[in-house]
């Protein structure tokens, strides 16, 4: 069994009085692909935020290639080499598509990700560079979104509902995308309604229902009613 890249322990998160994550262990194996499925509110955004240090978490919680990275900075976590493509884009309206790529590499580290190498993954970029973010299709914006996660060279990248609200068509091309994107070793967290979809990506997966881990195992071989019974909570 590799190392894990990320470890996490007992996992609570709250707003304010709302508990919305309880006692969550997972781990992500080096050059794994992992997949988090769970219906709306289960609480897939939130442990993606309390990972990268946008929602604070208590210590020893959160261990990457076993450092307490638990109470760090998104900047900070950013360093080490965790990135998010996050929900909904949150592109820089005001800044230009190249702009934005450049956001990343500004958080991030040095390595095999440029510009140049973002414009060969998703050509229309390069063509588009100059534009303002919010004049681009939402499925480009996502490619923007996804360029700028890479220009920070992550080891770890987490995608959270990249397919959301995009048409089938951009949704197969970014997914066709995803094997050159997570190749050379690179680990990666997918948060996915679409099941399907992500069962077919990862080698393990778990589900979350109402802030808790309702399901663990391989991808290949849960079975659809194990899914149904842990995403639902229906036998
Ligand atoms: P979705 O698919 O809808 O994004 P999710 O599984 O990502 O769902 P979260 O967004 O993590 O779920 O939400 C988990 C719970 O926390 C939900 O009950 C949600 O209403 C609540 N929640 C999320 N963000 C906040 C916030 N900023 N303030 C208060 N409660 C919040």
């Amino acid at each position: 069994m590799p190392e894990p890249i990320l470890q996490i322990q007992a996992l609570d998160a709250h707003y304010g009085d709302f508990q919305a994550l309880y006692g969550v262990d997972m781990e992500v194996s080096e050059g794994e692909v992992l997949a988090i499925i769970g219906s709306n509110g289960a609480g897939k955004t939130t442990l993606m935020r309390s990972i990268t240090g946008l929602l604070s978490n208590g210590p020893s919680q959160i261990k990457y290639r076993s450092e307490d990275i638990s109470g760090l900075r998104a900047d900070e976590v950013a360093m080490r080499g965790l990135a998010m493509v996050p929900e909904g884009r949150q592109l820089f309206p005001s800044l230009s598509v190249r702009e934005n790529l450049m956001i990343g590499a500004q958080v991030g580290r040095k390595g095999p990700w440029t510009l140049d190498e973002v414009y060969k993954l998703f050509p229309i970029l390069d063509e588009r560079k100059d534009q303002q973010s919010t004049s681009l299709s939402g499925g480009q914006q996502q490619m923007v979104a996804i360029g700028r996660a890479l220009m920070a060279n992550p080891d770890l990248i987490l995608f959270d509902e990249i397919s959301l609200g995009l048409a089938p068509i951009i949704i197969k091309d970014i997914y066709d995308a995803l094997p050159g994107i997570i190749g050379e070793g690179m680990s990666a967290i997918i948060v996915e309604q679409d099941i399907s979809k992500a069962l077919s990506v990862s080698s393990r997966v778990y589900c979350l229902q109402e802030g808790r881990v309702s399901l663990e195992g391989a991808s290949d071989t849960v079975s659809r009613e194990d899914i149904s019974r842990a995403y639902f909570g229906i036998e």
